[in-house]
Formats: C-alpha cells, sequence, structure tokens
C-alpha cells in the first residue's frame, strides 16, 4: 500500500472511530510529541479538517526547539493545541527541586508516569477517544498493537500510523514539503526530554534503531503512555 493510500485510510479511521466516539458522548483527543516523525499525523488531521483536539504533553523537561517548533506547527497548520502538564510541576515538589538528583535520573519510570502519564490521564475520561502515532516497526511493543483498542479506563485508543513505515513517513513529508524538527539537522533521530534524549553521538555507538536514542543505557523503550 502507498503512502497516499495510508494516509486515506487514517482519514477513514479516525472520521468512523470519531462519528461512534462522539455518538456515544466521548471526546477526540489527539496526543503528539512534535517530532519530525509526528508531522505527517499532524498535517493529515488539519488537511483533512478533521475534528480532533491536539494535546501537547509538557514536561517541563523538552528542548527549547521542541517548545518552539511546537509554536512555528500550530501556527502554519492552524492547529489550536492544548498544552497540559505543566513546568510548574517541579516548582511543587516536596523538596522544591533541590534533591541532589533530579527524578528522571533517579526514576525515570516515576518521573514519566508523573509528568505524562498522568496529566494525560486527567484529560482522557472513559468513552473519550484517544489518537496516537505509534508505529509498528518502531519498538517490540508497538509491534504487537492493533489499530483500535479500549483500555481498562474505557479510553478508545485509535492507531492510524501503525502501518505506516519509517519509509512512508518521510516519503509523505517530501511529498508535502513538510518541516523537520531544528534538532534534527544536528543529528537528533528520536527527540524527547531532553535529559532523556542521547546526543546523536552517543546514539549512534550504541548502534541501535532511532527509538534507541531514548533513555540510552537504560532497559526502558516506553514512556508508559502506550503500554
Ligand atoms: S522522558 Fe525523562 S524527563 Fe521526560 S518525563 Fe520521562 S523520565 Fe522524565
Amino acid at each position: 500500500m502507498t503512502f497516499q493510500n495510508k494516509a486515506a485510510e487514517a482519514v477513514r479511521l479516525i472520521r468512523r472511530e470519531a462519528e461512534a466516539t462522539r455518538a456515544a458522548g466521548g471526546q477526540v483527543y489527539m496526543t503528539s510529541s512534535f517530532q519530525t516523525q509526528s508531522v505527517p499525523l499532524l498535517h493529515v488531521v488539519a488537511s483533512n479538517g478533521l475534528d480532533v483536539e491536539v494535546l501537547f504533553i509538557d514536561t517541563g523537561y523538552h528542548f527549547a526547539e521542541t517548545y518552539g517548533f511546537v509554536d512555528a506547527l500550530s501556527r502554519r497548520f492552524g492547529i489550536d493545541v492544548r498544552w497540559i502538564g505543566s513546568s510548574a510541576q517541579h516548582a511543587a515538589l516536596p523538596d522544591g527541586g533541590a534533591r541532589a538528583l533530579p527524578e528522571y535520573y533517579r526514576s525515570p519510570d516515576a518521573c514519566c508516569r508523573r509528568n505524562k502519564v498522568m496529566p494525560l490521564r486527567e484529560v482522557l475520561r472513559p468513552g473519550d477517544m484517544w489518537v496516537t502515532g505509534v508505529r509498528r516497526d518502531q519498538t517490540s511493543h508497538r509491534s504487537a498493537m492493533d489499530p483500535v483498542m479500549v483500555d481498562g479506563q474505557g479510553v478508545r485508543h485509535v492507531r492510524p500510523m501503525l502501518a505506516w513505515t519509517a519509509g512512508d513517513v518521510a516519503a509523505y513529508a517530501a511529498a508535502f514539503e513538510l518541516p523537520a524538527h531544528p534538532l534534527g539537522e544536528k543529528g537528533y533521530t528520536s527527540i524527547g526530554c531532553a535529559p532523556c534524549t542521547a546526543r546523536p553521538e552517543v546514539a549512534a555507538g550504541s548502534g541501535s534503531a532511532a527509538r534507541g536514542a531514548r533513555w540510552a543505557g537504560m532497559q526502558k523503550s516506553e514512556c508508559g503512555l502506550h503500554t
């Protein structure tokens, strides 16, 4: 299947599931990490006028370039992105953030849970729909995912990019001349929070795939949002 066909299928899937969600009284959301590989799905949603509220989870640890890219893409695509989570949470730590080691270093799972999973959980209600850009070719965990799944909280996960390959993403981006995350020029392949994204030379040394640039050296490949 060509990337054009996959894009058309993504639109059909989102429309069909959103209609069913709204008919049952639910809200329709999409999260985006605003990496280069996230841009095609944002473009699919914006260019087809899909009625989806786009969320950006602000952990407070993103690169300055990521914050700038969120703003630039929002303007370019005419998307009213809702930011959830907040760097303000860090000021609310019991010790005022004055621990010897930051939370992402001491316990990345707890950090991801507090700064990513919980802020999203406060938004998503049973019966809501959550669109994500996960792909089967990214991790072994994602390779076993289904396009639609209702989780234990009653939230409907919809994954329109699941069958896309990295090549499809690149082809779509080239066809529509989509912008890239500014850190891509510096060699970054997968970009998350700054403390947990390996510098390009470190990631290359690990010999791992793109997602290996995240939490380098740890037995961790998922933040917990999709597990
Ligand atoms: S990716 Fe790192 S800094 Fe970001 S929430 Fe997870 S552990 Fe914390």
